[in-house]
């Protein structure tokens, strides 16, 4: 690294389910460890599919994480204490003010490391990736494997009881089993 040169960025990892995001955030977040940099990792309440402290991928790969509910609950743990490297996982389930706080964060010398899902299963933009992935310094696109062609996949695809989900269907069907797959762009059905 040049002498003078300033630390502090933000590095956006996006992409469908199942394309290997927080497996990348991991991997980036590891690395930083082995460097004897001092590394955080938060990630929304919402998601407690494995573990509720720590993030963990569908290839078994973990790290303690801390779940948070709200944006801003990220400067309580940052207010004294100096991090090299701040993760956040799922950042698209945050509220808009995480963006403020990554820009802010990274203007100060830490390296952020985001990852979260750019689209939703409408395959609409999910907000506030948008704007994440605007003013990060580095964007990488990953992708999954579409389930029905073999496709680089972009998009995931929501089922309920196995059939795809319509465009006005509710986040949450009572009674109903949901589940996601990734797609291609032209394999991903949504019935406006
Ligand atoms: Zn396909």
């Amino acid at each position: 690294m040049v002498e003078n040169r300033k630390f502090g960025w933000i590095e956006c990892i996006c992409g469908s389910m199942f394309s290997g995001k927080s497996e990348e955030l991991l991997r980036r977040i590891k690395r930083g460890v082995i460097a004897k940099q001092k590394v955080l990792l938060f990630k929304p309440t919402i998601d407690n599919r494995y573990d509720e402290n720590r993030v963990s991928t569908h290839n078994g790969n973990t790290y303690e994480s801390i779940s948070i509910e709200k944006s801003a609950d990220i400067l309580n743990y940052v207010k004294d204490k100096k991090y090299d490297i701040i993760g956040i996982d799922e950042i698209q389930f945050f509220d808009n003010e995480i963006v403020k706080i990554i820009n802010n964060l990274a203007d100060n010398g830490v390296r952020v490391i985001v990852a979260g899902l750019d689209m939703d299963f409408k395959a609409e933009p999910f907000h506030p990736m948008p704007e994440i992935m605007a003013i990060s310094e580095m964007v990488t696109k990953l992708h999954a494997v579409c389930n029905k062609c073999g496709n680089e996949a972009s998009r995931s695809q929501r089922l309920i009881d196995g059939k795809p989900a319509k465009y006005n269907d509710p986040i949450v069907v009572i009674g109903a089993s949901e589940s996601y797959e990734a797609r291609c762009r032209h394999c991903h059905e949504i019935e406006r």
